[in-house]
């Protein structure tokens, strides 16, 4: 633990903040995996930036009032403060190096943030095994790399469980008989990684990765060397980039029906696309909401037949086809606006309901063009192994034809079985 990091409680909050000259504060919270991850930055960051800014922790939950009255009402939270004054931007959540280093820029002259900036000595990290990626793909190549007392290290620019941790039930999942909470599913497989013993670089910048001499870069701080790397990163959703859709995102768009449609109960929503995701999230949206318009590019969907006949046959759904969207309003009293234009003739006109919901496909996270992929997906032989020698692909990043947990689940373990046999082979042939 730091010396340069002091802990208060709301009393001292006057004096050791308000009249502390340049102070970041820390709301942070026991159990709770975003607060571990920025521990790991915050404590390195004061003992760089410690003689000129008060590094303050504050317990959260025994500070509740204080927190409330200052607007925190999740762990962890970090406010900056110049002479008393809040300035720069609150960070919350899953907190980057960078994004701290942004806001300590605002308390120092810019000569003496860059001095002390340079002081910083880069680390240089070897490994055994590197994963790139802690979702279901990676934490799993992790605890069986682990496990073989491989020393292993997962990276992730967010914090762990991937595309599952917002996903609200997992109800085909193995083992559990009820459905189980996306979030639960994900906190029980990085603890077991952990337990295991795993080391995590999590929320942290990918600042460069160099797969023919097999290391990356991590916060433009720690080079990691790696005899193995399984590259785990998965997939994303596809943007539309049409005006309002960031704005928007996640207050009043949204990419994930298991997640929002519940919030649409006796409400009208509009469906962005016509592929197979697009009908079938469809399809599970009707059962809450009074009414879905579903604005398609093409003439007609391209779902599959069952899903089609399904939509067709629903009184909730009405459908726009060769309209795309051209903006995303927010009006007012909360309701959203989408303009489309009609493809065919060129006409605009404008479609009012409670949300919207885009379902353009996926894309694969970190393309790399030194390995073989299939638009942008890698391909790999039955034991996961990618184009370049000593680096697999496992989970949705890989070429194949479905993306499921338990698949995810599966590529991880045949990775790494494959990566520890042959690490240990080599190390038999010495
Ligand atoms: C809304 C939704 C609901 C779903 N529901 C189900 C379901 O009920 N059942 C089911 O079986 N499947 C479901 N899936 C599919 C399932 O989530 C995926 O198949 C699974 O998560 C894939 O795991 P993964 O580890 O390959 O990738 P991901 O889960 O995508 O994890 C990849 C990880 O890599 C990290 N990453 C990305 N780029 C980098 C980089 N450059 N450097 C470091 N880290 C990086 C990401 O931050 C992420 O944490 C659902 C998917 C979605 C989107």
């Amino acid at each position: 633990m730091s010396e340069k990091i002091k802990y208060i409680d709301a009393s001292q909050f006057e004096k050791e903040v308000l009249h502390g000259g340049n102070v970041i504060v820390d709301f942070y919270s026991t159990e709770c995996p975003p607060c571990e991850a920025l521990a790991a930055k915050f404590e390195p960051l004061s003992e760089i930036f410690g003689d000129d800014i008060t590094f303050i922790k504050i317990f959260r939950q025994e500070n509740r009032a204080l927190a409330e009255s200052l607007g925190v009402t999740s762990s962890p939270t970090v406010l900056f403060y110049h002479n008393g004054r809040e300035i720069g931007t609150r960070l919350s959540g899953s907190i980057k190096r960078s994004e701290l280093l942004d806001n300590i820029k605002l308390l120092l002259p810019q000569e003496r943030f860059s001095q002390l900036l340079s002081a910083i000595q880069p680390i240089t990290t070897y490994t055994d095994i590197l994963v790139i990626g802690a979702g279901p793909a990676g934490l799993t190549a992790g605890i069986y790399a682990a496990q073989a007392k491989l020393k292993t290290i997962l990276v992730d620019t967010q914090l762990p469980g991937g595309q599952v941790q917002t996903t609200h039930m997992v109800s085909n999942y193995p083992g559990f008989a009820k459905p189980v909470e996306g979030f639960m599913l994900m906190h029980y497989m990085s603890e077991q990684a952990k337990e295991a013993g795993c080391q995590f670089r999590v929320a942290v910048d990918v600042t460069e990765i160099n797969l023919i001499k097999k290391y990356i870069i991590v916060d433009g701080i720690e080079t990691i060397h790696a005899k193995k790397i399984i590259i785990a990163s998965g997939c994303s959703y596809r943007e539309l980039n049409v005006p309002g859709e960031y704005e928007y995102k996640g207050k009043g768009i949204s990419y994930c029906a298991t997640c929002d449609a519940k919030y649409y109960q006796d409400k009208h929503v509009v469906v962005i696309g016509g592929g197979n995701s697009a009908i079938e999230e469809s399809l599970f949206i009707a059962k809450f909401t009074r009414h879905i318009t579903i604005v398609h590019q093409f003439d007609k969907l391209q779902a599959n037949r069952e899903a089609q006949e399904k939509a067709f046959a629903s009184d909730k759904i009405s459908f726009m086809f060769s309209h795309e969207p051209r903006a995303f309003i927010k009006n007012d009293d909360g309701s959203m606006t989408v303009e489309v234009e009609n493809l065919k003739t060129g006409n605009r006109s404008y479609i009012t309901c409670d949300g919207v919901f885009i379902f353009a496909g996926m894309k694969p996270n970190m393309v790399n063009e030194d390995l073989q992929n299939h638009n942008g997906y890698i391909i790999t032989d039955e034991f996961m192994h990618t184009s370049l020698p000593d680096v697999f692909a496992a989970g949705d990043i890989r070429y194949k034809p479905y993306r499921q947990i338990t698949t995810a689940v599966s590529d991880g373990t045949i990775a790494a079985i494959t990566a520890v046999r042959e690490l240990e082979e080599a190390t038999v042939a010495v």
